[in-house]
């Protein structure tokens, strides 16, 4: 498939690269490819970026049908872009459509088209130490009518955000409310793709833990209400007496590739990573026995993330010593380092934008 091109010769103010809130301003243009039942995916469009034209009875807009990812473009020294493991973002991609009865994108193909968006607007690419290129690629139900089926056409969209580093002043330690009431998802359900609904579900969690004066929400399972799930949008390690424990995938858990690069990473480096249930109980006897040593979050948007402080109903307690532990910071410095190609790659994850 050839992709047009329709390029706008009014660009945009680009905002200072030293103020980028996040998700905030968007690039000159966009990608948009179209599905019909009939013709399937056609009409692959890179063009200025603009307001969607949707009927109100789009069915994205009523019954919900949407997903998307979220990946970065980091610029190196020299000027390289590179994306990292961009091929499991367009595969997990896939993987949201089929349970939300989304149609297949030829992921190559995608990945060809978000090269071509990156290098339509490369100069959007900030190169402020920590800044990226945030990429959000996604897809709605667009068929024009009322009524709970499968949408017969859609739309599969790529935009791109400049953002600021997310920590511009070093790592510092988040403080996690763990939220006892409402649940992020349920096994069975969705938990496992990157759909729309998920995020607005979460809202009433976050504003919570917020009000609270906490970072973020830990979510536990939605059965038994005790087996810790996910923090916010990331997934969540602990170290306990030397060993890196994550909770196992249970297809509530969306599986993040920074998730599975930190195991990886983690088990290179020669430390034991457990994949298991793991209880809010069992985590708040290792703080009291003194054997809770780290407690890390990662997703794309901070990589690595680590975690000070827990309220659990009445009880705060801390992690290490509300510090950023050795493994944490470790980390956190080689996942980036290779991210923006200062650290190398060994595992073959950074694809480079030519
Ligand atoms: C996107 C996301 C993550 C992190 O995934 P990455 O691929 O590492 O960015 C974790 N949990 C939830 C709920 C998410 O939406």
């Amino acid at each position: 498939m050839q992709i047009q091109k329709i390029i706008t010769t009014t660009l945009k103010t680009k905002p200072a690269e030293t103020s980028l809130p996040f998700g905030k301003y968007f690039t000159d243009h966009m990608f948009v490819m179209t599905y019909t039942k009939d013709k399937g995916w056609f009409n692959p469009t890179i063009k200025p970026h603009e307001p969607l034209q949707l009927d109100p009875s789009a069915m994205v807009l009523h019954q919900g049908q949407a997903i998307f990812e979220g990946m970065k473009c980091y610029r190196a020294e020299g000027g390289r872009l590179l994306l990292f493991r961009p091929e499991r973002n367009f595969a997990r991609l896939n993987a949201s459509g089929e349970r939300m009865n989304i149609p297949p994108i030829d992921e190559a193909f995608a990945l060809k088209a978000l090269s071509e968006l990156i290098k339509t607007d490369t100069a959007w690419v900030p190169s402020a130490p920590g800044t990226t290129l945030y990429i959000r690629p996604f897809i709605i139900a667009t068929e024009e009518a009322i009524g709970v089926r499968v949408s017969s056409s859609y739309q599969f969209i790529i935009i791109l955000s400049p953002v600021g580093a997310y920590y511009a002043e070093g790592l510092s330690p988040t403080k996690i409310y763990i939220e006892e009431e409402y649940v992020r998802a349920v096994r069975g359900g969705v938990g496992f793709a990157k759909a729309a609904g998920n995020y607005a579900a979460s809202l009433k969690g976050q504003q919570k833990a917020a009000a609270k004066g906490y970072t973020q929400t830990m979510w536990l399972d939605a059965i038994e209400r005790k087996y810790i799930e996910e923090v916010g949008t990331s997934n969540v390690f602990f170290k306990i007496a030397g060993e890196i424990i994550t909770p196992a995938l249970s297809g509530s858990i969306l599986p993040g590739i920074t998730r599975d690069s930190a195991i990886q990473l983690l088990r290179h480096k020669g430390l034991t990573v457990t994949e298991r249930a793991i209880s809010v109980d069992e985590l708040y006897a290792t703080h009291q026995n003194g054997t809770l040593e780290e407690t890390f979050a990662t997703g794309t948007a901070a990589a690595v993330s680590p975690i000070g402080e827990f309220m659990w109903g009445e009880k705060i307690f801390a992690v290490g010593n509300d510090g950023i532990g050795e493994t944490t910071q470790w980390l956190y410095d080689t996942l980036t380092g290779i991210q923006y190609g200062r650290v190398k790659d060994e595992f073959g994850w950074v694809h480079e934008v030519k």
